[in-house]
């Protein structure tokens, strides 16, 4: 998927990165050249590219969960950078174990280097341009590991979640990988992602993108 979006000095664009086609989303602002990126995933050189041609000094990396597809190259990029690394403390053990992740999928990933901050619930971001301020809220979704957390902005005309690997296009994340709860994943969806404007735009971890009013209607796992 390729997805941009854009409202006064605000722009998002989002793609595909890496083996897994993890969705990848950069938040920035085109006069400060501020920039969040949402969920690196596991090819740094893609990244590095992007932000050359974006032109964009990346603050902070954030992360919806610790699966190596979607944090495998984070730390070369905070090197990189300088951006601050952030991820639920629930998922602290998956970030940790994240070397035994590549071996099991046979995936090269960085040696992780220590977080800078665990994302907390209701958690809001924003950056130094005036026009632009809090453009995005953490909600804290456990399920497809405990940690998982989506990411909300109601700043652009359509709102816009980013939500891992918690909520796809009529399906939801997987459970069956440690810290997964199959319970805890539907009760996540239904209370913190359903009461969302039917017309938010679902960024999801992989895949298509969908809407919150389309999954409410379609998705067989939320019946
Ligand atoms: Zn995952």
């Amino acid at each position: 998927m390729t997805n941009t979006v854009k409202k006064n000095s605000l722009n998002l664009v989002s793609f595909a990165v890496g083996s897994y086609a993890c969705n990848c989303s950069i938040l920035y602002s085109n006069v400060t050249r501020e920039a969040i990126i949402i969920d690196p995933g596991n090819d740094q050189d893609f990244i590095f590219k992007k932000i050359k041609e974006l032109n964009i000094d990346v603050k902070k990396l954030l992360h919806t969960h610790a699966h190596f597809d979607h944090i495998g190259r984070s730390s070369e990029i905070s090197v990189a950078t300088g951006a601050t690394m952030h991820l639920h403390k629930g998922d602290q053990f998956l970030y940790d174990m994240l070397p035994q992740q590549g071996l099991f999928f046979g995936q090269k990933v960085g040696t992780p280097k220590p977080l800078d901050a665990h994302l907390l619930d209701g958690e809001t971001f924003s950056f130094s341009d005036p026009e632009i301020n809090t453009f995005l809220t953490t909600l804290h979704t456990p399920g497809h590991t405990p940690g998982s957390c989506c990411f909300y902005s109601d700043y652009f005309e359509t709102p816009q979640l980013f939500a891992g690997d918690t909520l796809f296009q009529q399906s939801i994340g997987r459970t069956d990988l440690p810290g997964g709860d199959g319970k805890l994943i539907i009760k996540s969806i239904k209370e913190r992602l359903l009461v969302l404007p039917d017309e938010t735009q679902v960024i999801a971890g992989h895949g298509p993108s969908t809407k919150i009013y389309q999954e409410k209607r379609h998705n067989p796992f939320l019946h």
